[in-house]
Parts: structure tokens; sequence; C-alpha cells
């Protein structure tokens, strides 16, 4: 699958400090490996709806990630997938009545625009569900002959409820345990906060013939009305999630790879299972850490289709809206924090914008070398963008430097590193 096109990012001058990360896995601060190729893996859309502002804040976070390794003179590879069959979809194109191929590919493409209006640099490789199916195969047959997968015989469908034909297969979360991996490394999560994660996002703990309630799918046999791909041994049917992300990631990463990254609800079953799978498979871990960014809710309120409430990229920029405001906002708050957009935020957005836009023509050498130092030192500090922006706006208000070079003579560096660092493009 074509990923977007890929702006031409400035390079600076010098080397930023290194960088400190807060790894979610470990609890805790981190520093990745300073030296060598990087790898980062971020779970991307299931491509029923349009990017909305949660998604559009994840994947400028681990763009900020990938441009912090880019001014570093890192080798970066970037791995995002588009989950393009998943139930969420399916479930939305038969409500719809639309063909569920047609809705992921109208939603990939226009996830693919808002991501190039952000300014967000593109994966190396973006990899699709449906295409990664063949590769999924041999790996459920693999772990189903290590008995850490089994099949789940089908049952009548009670009243109201659908008949399950013979043969899910799920993972032994149990049996797969070893020294890569233990259910829990990943989220740090008791037996009870995993069992309500699991229901709401989208586990089946109820399902009967499993060996534990917590243990995800792998496979899912074909069903009559649902699309199915050739499964050889394990019959027609389609993957589950988790299996999905693990074997792209493995496929295109080294084991374990440098960061995997997502959205806070994407700890636990999501990340948990795709470490869980890739453990069992070849024995390492998936990641050497794990980030995860905050939920962004709406004035106060969880932000969801089902409220309503989407505030949703494409909308706001067919609406008129710089998309440099938007990016504004979303670096305006730490990756980590949740919180909820505003009409104000916006406008204060564009009033900063603005004002960093207007000092360009008075910027001097000597400043915007300044700026740069303060620029990577708070973005070496677990990706402080909200900081980041905040000596901007000092840049921005101080006065310009007049024993310094030329009014003007700076314009250029500043917004090379406003561009390079932030993704910010000033001019
Ligand atoms: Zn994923």
């Amino acid at each position: 699958m074509h990923a977007w096109s890929a702006p031409r990012v400035p390079t600076l001058d010098g080397t930023p400090p290194a960088l400190r990360i807060h790894d979610s896995a470990r609890r805790g601060p981190a520093v990745p490996a300073a030296e060598g190729p990087v790898g980062l893996y971020v779970c991307g859309i299931t491509p029923y709806d349009a990017t909305h502002m949660g998604h559009a804040a994840t994947y400028v976070a681990f763009d900020l990630l990938h441009r912090q390794w880019l001014d570093a003179g890192r080798e970066v590879t970037y791995v995002q997938n588009v989950t393009d069959i998943d139930d969420p979809l399916l479930e939305r194109a038969r409500a719809t009545g639309v063909d569920w191929r047609a809705l992921a590919t109208e939603q990939t493409d226009l996830f693919r625009a808002d991501m190039a209006a952000l300014n967000v640099l593109p994966p190396t490789f973006y990899v699709g569900a449906v295409e990664s199916i063949e590769w999924i195969v041999p790996i459920v047959e693999d772990l189903l002959a290590r008995n850490l997968a089994y099949r789940v015989p089908g049952r009548p469908g009670a009243p109201g409820e659908a008949a399950e034909p013979d043969g899910d297969v799920y993972f032994d979360a149990a049996a797969a345990a070893s020294a890569a991996w233990t259910l829990g490394d990943v989220s740090g999560y008791g037996r009870e906060a995993m069992l309500e994660f699991f229901a709401e996002r989208g586990g089946d703990p109820e399902r009967p013939g499993k060996r534990d309630a917590l243990d995800p799918l792998l496979w899912r046999v074909a069903r009559d009305g649902e699309p199915n791909w050739e499964g050889d041994s394990l019959g027609p049917g389609r993957p589950g999630w988790h299996i999905e992300c693990s074997v792209i990631a493995r496929r295109f990463l080294p084991a374990p790879f440098t960061v995997q990254g997502g959205g806070s609800d994407l700890v636990f079953p999501h990340h948990e299972f795709s470490a869980g799978h890739a453990a069992a498979c070849d024995g390492h871990r998936l990641a050497e850490h794990f980030m995860h960014t905050g939920m962004v809710g709406l004035d106060g309120e969880k932000m969801s289709k089902s409220r309503g409430n989407l505030v949703l990229v494409s909308r706001l920029r067919h609406a008129g809206e710089d998309p440099m405001a938007v990016r504004t906002v979303l670096l305006g708050q730490h990756y980590r924090t949740d919180w909820f957009w505003t009409a104000e935020l916006l406008d204060q957005a564009r009033r900063r914008l603005a004002s960093w836009r207007a000092r360009l023509a008075t910027a001097t050498l000597s400043e915007g070398a300044g700026l740069v130092a303060s620029l990577r030192e708070r973005l070496a500090d677990d990706l402080d963008a909200p900081g980041a922006l905040a000596a901007l706006d000092d840049w921005a208000a101080g006065a310009p430097d007049r024993d310094g070079d030329a009014p003007g003579s700076g314009a250029q560096l500043v917004t090379a590193a406003a561009d390079a660092l932030l993704g910010l493009r000033l001019a």
C-alpha cells in the first residue's frame, strides 16, 4: 500500500542532546540507544471514519519522534499499518450500505490527505491488513503446531445470536509466557483491569470454549456474509487485529525494534498481545520501548462517533483552516496528557502562528542559533513540544538582537528549525 508523499525535511547544523522518553512498559523514563538505525511502529487507522483529532494528535506525536531522530542523523525505518479489514469497518459498511472495500479506500485516501496537510512525514512502509494475510497464516499455523494457540469449537446460536462455526483460533496466553513476554509485561495491568478493557475494546471474554477469558483471537473462520481469505490449514477466514500488527512489525523491522507507539487505549489488549504473539513466534521482545499518547476529548467530553462530536481534520481543512494552526494546537499539548479540543485553543494557535510568522522579518542569525538550541533541548526531554512552542513565543516576543546580524538574516534558519524539529511551516 502506498503512503503519502514525503516532504523535504531541512537539515540543521550541530547535534541535538540525547533523547529521553517515557517508556510506558517500563513505567518510567528511558533513554533509547544513542547510535545506529532506529525502528518505529505506530498502529494505523481502521479506515471506517475520517481522521479525528485523537488520531491526528497521535500521528503528530510520533512525527515529532521521527523528526528528532532525523535531526540526530539516525536512519529511521517507520512502519504503520492500515487495518483495512476488521469488525468496525464491516459494521460501518453494512450500516451505511457501502461496500467495505470502497469505504476503506475512501477513508484511507482522506487520512493520507490529512497527514500530508499536517506535514506528518510518511512511514517507510505503509502496510494493509489485507495484504498481510498471506504472511499471517503460516505464523498462526506455527503457533497451533506448538500448542501456543488452539481451536475453539463452534456452537449453535442462542436466541438472537448468530451460531459460531467450528475452528476459530485463539492465542494461549498462559502457554506462551516466556522470558520475552508474560501477560502484563506491556500494560502492567492486573487481571481485573485487563478483563474490563478486553471487553470494552473488541475482546470476547465470554466466548465459550476458550482456555482463558483473556485469550485473544488469532484467526476468525469464515462466516456467511463476511469477506474471507484462503487460510490453508486454518480454513478460509480472516486474522485478528493483534496478530496483524505483530506480523507486519516483525516482517519490516528487526526484533526488538526501538519504539512501539499508539494511543493509550491500545496499551491493552492490543499492544500487550501484539508483543505476546511476537515473543511466541521467535522468542524476542517485540520492541525495546513503548510510548503512548493521551486521549483527546471535545469541550470536556469524550470524543466519539456515537456522541456525534468528532472534530475532523478534513472538515477543518475544507473550511479553509490553516493546517499549521491545527498542528500548533496539537503541539501545544504534551503528547502524554489527556486534553480537550476547544475553539479557544484553535484561536490561540492562530495568534501564536501569526506572531511567529510576523517576527521572521526581524530575526537575526544569532537568535536563530539560540532558538535551535532551545527547541532541541525541549524536544529531547520526552518530546516537550509545549516547551518548544513556549521557546518560540519567547523569541517572538523578544526584541530583535540589534548587536547581531542584519534583521531578517535569521529568517531562513528559524523557518528551517521550526519545520525540521516541529513540522511547523512558518514560511
Ligand atoms: Zn497495532
